[in-house]
This record gives structure tokens, sequence and C-alpha cells, in this order.
């Protein structure tokens, strides 16, 4: 009988144990993808880059023989329509570890398990399962330099290949299409600018990877933080929609440490960071929406995302020219680099005193990389409020770091077209890309900050004196 693939976050076919599972159990392979209302939550760009990690998926579902179903409704209720109209006998996915997918999956597993069909979950979207790291006392990790030492040396497992066929059913059930589901239409703005920033899918991963692993993970270390130098490794897309497995990067990146290549190690730090996320975020799931440490509940940020200064920050015209150009790479390309995401946060929740939710939000709306843990980690790490967090007191100031990251100011004068005599066609881009309500044009007087960052600056220690002295 036939076995269910159901894909999730899990967009590819090589190193993934439940469709190797599948195609060992023999008989035919059913892929399957659910727009349910998990994918209905998704902010516009996630949605978008969806839509063609889903496009790549199925074409490389066609060239090993088989098909991508495009199923919508709730979970289980798919899944048992199904298994009516096709006989299958197991259904098998990859696990998720946000509290909605838990929740979902326990009760389609205990559904199926119940009409007397296999249900399979599989590792497959983290190194470690967030239950297999523990402390000596059996707690889970609430600081990276600890969780990185106890995952550092362990055995992790050979990637496995593709299969090179994927048993095909003797008929196909009915699918919806992409077009019908118009995934990218959320992208009410400039979805084909972003578009040329963005590859989908596990070819283009794999080429990004072999591309980092040969010319840049030597100088990663070094390069890692300057956000107009193209060092790093592009994989957080990829990684999201699971184009590729986090242990393929793993192994890439023990193979280039073997090799003697000096930033190996700093590659693979990185990506316990995203284990790390993924292991606070099972383990304490409110880190999603709550402020992780005590006291934090009254703190003196605005909550109101719909302030002159919220929408100067979305637009990138605080006039802080760091964070002006970060945000509009992330408007441009649906990414940022990860100093600009820290510069970009620091002074929307410490200058701006604005709550981390309504950066948080935005960048879920914004990123083609979106991914709950590592949004939800960053963002409370640099508002002071997440675990093993930055301390507040320690403000990043946009100016020193500008100096400092972007010495020549290649990536400001990349992003920002206001005050340039000869804008380039990344800053010009920008304004293909946003909405026209936003009435902004490349020949606008530079933007003016709403205070200085030394005002900025006190009014922040002065709301988290005001905390401390509430505790
Ligand atoms: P590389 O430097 O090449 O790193 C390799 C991989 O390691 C990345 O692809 C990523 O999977 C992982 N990684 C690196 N840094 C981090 C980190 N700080 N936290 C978790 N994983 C990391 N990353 C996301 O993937 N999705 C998000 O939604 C996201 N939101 C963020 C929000 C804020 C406020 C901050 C400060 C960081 C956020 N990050 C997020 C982490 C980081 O900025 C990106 O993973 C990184 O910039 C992606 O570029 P890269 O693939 O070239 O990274």
């Amino acid at each position: 009988d036939p076995t269910i693939l159901w894909f999730r976050r899990d967009l590819r076919l090589s190193d993934h144990a439940a469709l190797s599972a599948a195609v060992a159990r023999g008989g035919p392979v059913i892929a399957l993808f659910i727009r349910d209302a998990q994918v209905d939550a998704l902010g516009a760009a996630p949605k978008f880059r969806l839509e063609m990690g889903l496009a790549a998926l199925a074409q490389r579902l066609e060239a090993a023989g088989n098909r991508l179903i495009l199923r919508s409704g709730p979970a289980r209720e798919v899944l048992e329509e199904v298994i009516e109209e096709t006989g299958a006998g197991a259904v098998h996915w990859q696990r998720l570890y946000d509290p909605e997918a838990i929740e979902r999956d326990s009760r389609v597993k205990a559904a199926l398990k119940k009409r007397g069909t296999e249900a399979h979950s599989f590792a497959g979207h983290l190194l470690f399962e967030p239950w297999q790291v523990a402390t000596q006392k059996g707690d889970f990790y609430k600081v990276y330099s600890p969780f990185w030492r106890a995952v550092k040396g362990r055995d992790l497992p050979e990637t496995q290949a593709a299969p090179s066929e994927i048993p095909a059913p003797r008929a196909w059930p009915d699918s919806e299409t992409l077009s019908d589901w118009g995934l990218s239409a959320a992208m009410n703005r400039g979805a084909e600018v972003v578009a040329q920033h963005v590859s989908a899918g596990e070819e283009a991963a794999q080429q990004a990877l072999a591309l980092f692993a040969r010319d840049r993970i030597g100088d990663y270390a070094d390069q890692r933080n300057f956000p107009g130098v193209a060092a790093t490794s592009d994989l957080s897309q990829y990684l999201s929609l699971g184009e590729i497995s986090p242990l393929s990067c793993w192994q890439a990146g023990q193979r280039a440490m073997a090799a003697g290549k000096d930033g190996a190690e700093t590659f693979l730090k990185e990506l316990v960071w995203r284990e790390f996320a993924y292991h606070l975020m099972y383990h304490s799931p409110a880190m999603l929406d709550e402020n992780w440490r005590e006291g934090w509940q009254d703190f003196g940020w605005n909550e109101d995302p719909d302030t002159p200064d919220v929408l100067a920050w979305k637009q990138g015209r605080t006039g802080v020219e760091i964070v002006d150009a970060a945000m509009r790479e992330l408007y441009v390309t649906g990414r940022m680099h990860n100093r600009a995401r820290m510069v970009a946060a620091s002074y929307l929740t410490k200058h701006l005193l604005c709550h981390w939710r309504i950066g948080q939000a935005w960048f879920e709306e914004c990123l083609v990389d979106w991914d709950p843990a590592s949004n939800a980690m960053g963002w409370q790490w640099v508002a002071g409020s997440g675990p093993d967090a930055a301390p507040y007191f320690r403000i990043f100031n946009p100016d020193t770091q500008a100096t400092r990251f972007d010495r020549n100011g290649s990536y400001r004068s990349r992003w920002l077209a206001e005050g340039q005599g000869d804008p380039g066609p990344e800053a010009l881009a920008f304004y293909d890309a946003i909405p026209r309500a936003w009435n902004l044009s490349p020949g606008d007087a530079p933007a003016r900050p709403s205070l200085t960052l030394a005002e900025g600056r006190e009014r922040a220690l002065a709301a988290y004196g005001e905390m401390k002295d509430a505790a």
C-alpha cells in the first residue's frame, strides 16, 4: 500500500529520513503538501518564498518519477481524505518543534493510529533533538557556550543520498495548483524585485553550500561581521524550509575543519546557534511572544506598531544610515546581514524604545529566511529580555558599529539613495519594492533622526533603571 510523505518544512529529497523510510517500506509514495492554518498564518515574504520552494520541490519530484500533490484544509482531515482515496497504509513526516506544530502533529498521530494507519515522525530539521541535550541536572540549557560544549564533539551520522526513484502510485490523487493558491499574492508590493535576489530549492541550496565551502569558509571568522562583504553562507533561507539538511551543512563544516580551514569552527558554532534557538523554543515556547526574563513585563516599551518612529524604522527613514541601509536590504532582498540585524533591532528596542515584538513581527513579514526560533531568540537577545542576552545597558552605538563594520561605507551607499548623486541599482530597487502608499522617492532629502543617539541612549537607560527599581 502507498505511503504518504507529508512535506512541511523539509522541501528536499536528499538526507530526508522520512522519505528514505517511505521508499524502503516498499509500495508507492504519495508526496503531499497541505496548506493548513499554519501556512495561511505565514508572513508575506515567507509565503512567497514557500511558493518558490514548493515549485522547486515539485520539479525534483517529477525528475524522480513522482509528483507533488497540493491540498488545503486542516491537516488531519486532508490526510484522512487522501488515505481514503489512495488506500495509503502509512504517513511519514519530519518533526517540527514550535508549539503549534507539536500540537497539530500529536493530534494527527493519535487520529491516524486510531484508524489503524501507521504514523511515523522522523528527525531531520535539527542536528540534535531538543530532548537529547540536557545539563548534568537534567535541565535544558539557557546559555549558549555550555550548550555548544555539550554538542560539539557528538558523533553524527553520514548524510543519506536522495532516492534515485520514488515509486509513483497507479492513480494520482487530485491536486490543487500553486497558481490557485497564490501564495505570493500576499507580497502586494514588488515581489519581482525580491525574486531577483532569491533562489529556491535543493539544488540552489547545495550550490550555495558548495560555493561557501570552497571560497568563503576559510575567511568566514574574519569577514562574517562586515555587512558590505559577501562572506557568509546565505544558507538560512534554505535551512528555514529544509531545502538542505543541517546535517549536510555540518558535515561540510567538519570536512573544512579537517582540511585546516580557519573559519570552519566558527561556521559550526553558528549552526549550533540555530540548534540552541530550537532547544530554547522547545523547552520554553513562551519565548515566542513573551519576555523570557522575569520582571520585563513592566518595561516601558512602546507597544503601538503604528507610531511615526516605527514607520520610519520600517521604511529605512530613521536618519541613522546603518539602520536605514539594513532595513532596505531587508525590503529588497528578503534578508539582512546578521550584524545589521543586531544594529537595526537594537536601535528599535533601545533608542526608539519599541517593544521587540514589533520588530519580530516586521521581520516575520519581510524575511525569506524567517524562522520562528531564530527570530524570537534574535530579538530577545538584542532587546535584553532573552536567555543569554546582551545586557540591556550595553547599547550598540550605531555610529560606532558603522565605523567598525562598514568602514568604507559600501553597505550604506549600496542601499541608500537619498543624498547620493548617482545611486546604484540596489538603492533604486527599494523604490520598486515598496508599496506606493509609502510615497518615497530617491530624490527625497535624507531622513533626520527623531532624536539624537545620546538622547535615545539616555531614555533607554532611564527606562531600564525604572524597571530595575520596580523589581
Ligand atoms: P551564516 O553566517 O552563514 O551562518 C550559517 C547558519 O547558521 C545560518 O544560515 C543560520 O542557520 C545559522 N545562524 C547563524 N547565526 C545565527 C543566529 N544568530 N541565530 C540562529 N541561527 C544562526 N536567522 C534565521 O534563519 N531566521 C530568522 O528569522 C532570523 N531572525 C533574526 C533576527 C534577529 C533580530 C537577529 C539578530 C538574528 C536573526 N537570525 C535569523 C540569525 C542570523 O541573522 C541569520 O541566521 C543569518 O544572518 C543568516 O545568514 P547566513 O545564512 O549567511 O548565515
